[in-house]
């Protein structure tokens, strides 16, 4: 593997860009956003906080938000992308960010490539995908057993206590999350296909899109993203 020559220090200074990741529940997404976080010294931007900090500190957008969300409804496709536009053009994006959680449409990935080219953003969008197999997916979330007293986290196929259920530290009997049975997760994660599926295929005709195999060893799965940073995505 090619490590680049590159410091800490000169990747902390350099323009990125804008960066999406996708990838399903249980791929790794966190991880692999927090380690570009990192090394880039750039912001991580969740529509989720976006929204709570609009409504939190009672700007325009947020008594808007508030407003509809009280009614029980959903915030438009257009009042998140405004959110977006603010927070994208504060002074700690300059250099780049990662999107957590938008666009979550097409309609709002065309709005987002009409906001970069209107601003003349020189770098390109990268959009990186870290594809996991459905059946080892549902393997890593369904195994899943947390320990109540210490809190450690086991999954009974990948990395089983040494006692079926029970905690390799203080013995204590391992718990299910409620919402970590087969059925729910299942549904989280058709869900989550339907929704991403038309957002790839539209990233991929635009020869932005980078997808990683999220099923190998977690230190490759980090290298192979880091180094889908550092190239061009493929204009073939
Ligand atoms: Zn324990």
């Amino acid at each position: 593997m090619n490590t680049p020559a590159a410091s800490v220090a000169d990747y902390g200074a350099r323009a990125i860009g804008p960066i999406i990741l996708l990838g399903a529940p249980g791929a790794g997404k966190g991880t692999q956003a927090k380690q570009i976080v990192d090394r880039y010294g750039i912001p991580q931007i969740s529509t989720g906080d976006l929204l709570r900090e609009n409504v939190k500190l009672g700007t325009e957008l947020g008594k808007k938000a508030k407003a509809i969300m009280d009614r029980g409804e959903l915030v438009s496709d257009e009042l998140v992308c405004d959110m977006v536009a603010e927070r994208l053009s504060r002074p700690d994006c300059a250099r780049g960010y990662i999107l957590d959680g938008f666009p979550r449409t097409c309609a709002q990935a065309e709005w987002l490539d009409g906001y970069l080219s209107a601003r003349g953003s020189k770098l390109p969008l990268r959009v990186i995908k870290i594809a996991v197999d459905y059946d080892r997916l549902l393997k890593r979330l369904t195994g899943r057993r947390t320990c109540p007293v210490c809190g450690t986290i086991y999954n009974i196929h990948f990395n089983p206590p040494k006692v079926a259920n029970t905690c390799d530290q203080d013995g204590a009997a391992l718990s299910l999350r409620k919402d970590d049975n087969e059925t729910s997760i299942s549904e989280r994660l058709k869900a989550y296909e339907k929704q991403t599926l038309p957002l790839t295929d539209y990233y991929r005709a635009r020869h932005a899109l980078t997808e990683i195999n999220g099923d190998a060893a977690p230190e490759k799965v980090s290298a192979d993203v880091l180094a889908a940073l550092e190239q061009r995505p493929d204009k073939a």
